[in-house]
């Protein structure tokens, strides 16, 4: 493999196709040995480690649209990434053509019409940097260097949305480059059904290379309340929390998780919420959850906005290994509940043993759905499942390969252990284990079958591939 590294303004002196691809690019073409290429196929889970044949780092749409059709034509599988953080690590083609998208990470904010435009490689915290010195902000995830592109393109949730609706919800248009290179603009107007499609489709209908989002005027300011308990104490707590997020405001997302305690200790089964806006009014809500019982810990907080959005990144961070499994649940009935705090033991004594030491189960979670989510027509995008109340997840994280059958089996267990309460799943976070039967999870029958006829129409030869598939419908 010749090394075809472009440096802008100079012509590589090895000819072929690459070596012209290289030439016409505004970004720089890696290929294996070069500088740059090993960071640019390391993706956030550890257990990725696939080799493209090259790398194209997009610095503009012509490159990216270059890059697709020098794909195509040679049959090249292709990977997108933006902010690398999908577990299946779809972003990386072993062999293939990554398009790297993450120079194209730039932020325009018009604060007077409350409008952003986001480059399709950005990531979450450029999105949030360049909106708050406005006090304005989007529903974007709660991790800040999660992509703007992959999260949006599949839904979004964060903490915004149960007040604005699902980042997909506040997106006005997206410009996109096709399977044949051509950059089209998708929006309520122009290309409608497609508008349709990338709310919810993810990444299938071509490489998004820039988004325009409805910004809000949110202000700076949250409140954050979290309230440990003793696991085996907890199931009447949740039942509680369960009835008062129901009722809360849309300011509010309620959260509740599981995790092994310190050492010598049990689970820790931690309920609480996130709130966007004035923190007094927040505090108003700590009694209800003060009166669900003895906590053995309290955390209330009130991070700027900004660091609310960066509160995760250390324990979402990169190098670990790591597996999910995960559920929309309509509902969380009382035998939900003891099975979210078993986390797919037999009992609660197995979830204590070797307690401080790990027990090697998965944390799980809960965040509140409902609110503006639920208000968007069902038929209006094609994120499916809008009547959720709750996502759950559970997590692994690791660094030892050697255990890597034993936690993704506990991480399905506790995931299976939920799915009788289940109306399906969130599509970002699918493994790449659960293929097509996952992709129906995702996205219900009537919706799987117009997304078909969408892909049918803008990719029929399937060259966004390296995805959650939606595959074309057959003419
Ligand atoms: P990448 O791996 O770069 O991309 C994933 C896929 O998206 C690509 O393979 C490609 O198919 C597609 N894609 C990405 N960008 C583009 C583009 N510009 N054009 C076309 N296709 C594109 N989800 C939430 O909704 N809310 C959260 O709060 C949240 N928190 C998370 C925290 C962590 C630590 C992690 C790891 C994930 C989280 N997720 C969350 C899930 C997240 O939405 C998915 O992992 C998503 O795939 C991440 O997108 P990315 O751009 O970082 O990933």
């Amino acid at each position: 493999m010749t090394t075809a590294t472009h440096l802008p303004g100079t012509r590589n002196p090895d000819a072929g196709p690459e070596a012209a691809l290289a030439a016409r690019l505004d970004g720089r073409l890696l290929t294996p040995g070069d500088a740059g290429y090993d960071t640019a196929r390391t993706v956030w889970n550890a257990m990725v480690d696939r080799r493209p044949r090259m790398v194209v780092q997009a610095a503009s749409a012509a490159d990216v649209a270059a890059a697709v059709r020098f794909a195509r034509d040679r049959g090249l599988e292709i990977g997108v990434r933006c902010g690398g953080h999908n577990v299946a690590g779809f972003a990386v083609p072993d062999g293939g053509l990554m398009i790297d998208l993450t120079p194209m990470g730039g932020v325009r904010v018009d604060a007077v019409r409350r409008r952003a435009r986001v480059q399709g490689g950005a990531l979450l915290g450029a999105l949030d940097r360049a909106t708050q010195p406005y006090g304005l902000a989007t529903t974007a995830g709660n991790v800040s260097h999660t992509g703007v592109g992959g999260l949006t393109l599949g839904g979004g949730m964060g903490w915004l949305a149960r007040r604005y609706g699902l980042a997909c919800d506040n997106v006005e248009s997206y410009t996109m480059v096709t399977a044949s290179g051509e950059t089209v603009t998708a929006s309520r107007t122009e290309h409608p059904e497609l508008f349709w499609g990338l709310r919810g489709g993810g990444g299938n209908f071509g490489v998004v290379t820039e988004f325009e989002f409805r910004l809000h005027r949110t202000g700076t300011r949250t409140l954050v309340a979290e309230f440990d308990f003793r696991a085996e104490d907890a199931v009447p707590v949740l039942a509680g929390w369960r009835e008062l997020s129901a009722a809360a405001p849309r300011e509010a997302t309620f959260t509740a998780s599981v995790a092994d305690g310190p050492a010598g200790g049990g689970p820790v089964a931690t309920v609480g919420f996130v709130w966007v806006g004035d923190p007094e009014r927040g505090r108003r809500l700590l009694p209800a959850l003060r009166a669900l019982g003895r906590p053995v810990a309290t955390r209330i907080t009130t991070p700027s906005y900004l660091e609310l959005q960066r509160r995760d990144d250390s324990t979402g961070g990169h190098a670990y290994r790591r597996y999910s499994a995960g559920h929309y649940l309509r509902d969380l009935p009382a035998a939900a509940v003891e099975d979210f705090l078993l986390r797919g033991a037999a009992d609660l004594r197995g979830t204590r043993r070797g307690a401080g030491a790990g027990t090697g189960l998965p944390g799980v979670g809960l965040q509140a759905h409902g609110g503006a989510i639920a208000d968007v027509p069902d038929g209006d995008a094609a994120f499916g499942h809008r009547g959720t109340a709750f996502e759950f997840g559970a997590g692994s994280r690791w660094t030892d390969a050697a255990e890597d059958d034993a936690r993704m089996a506990a991480a399905r267990a506790a995931g299976a252990a939920l799915a009788p309460y289940a109306n399906g799943v969130y599509v970002n976070s699918l493994t790449a284990h659960e293929g097509d039967r996952g992709v129906r999870r995702a996205y219900p029958a009537a919706k799987l079958a117009r997304l078909a006829a969408l892909k049918a129409v803008w990719d029929p030869r399937n060259v966004f591939h390296l995805n959650q598939n939606i595959r074309p419908a057959a003419s």
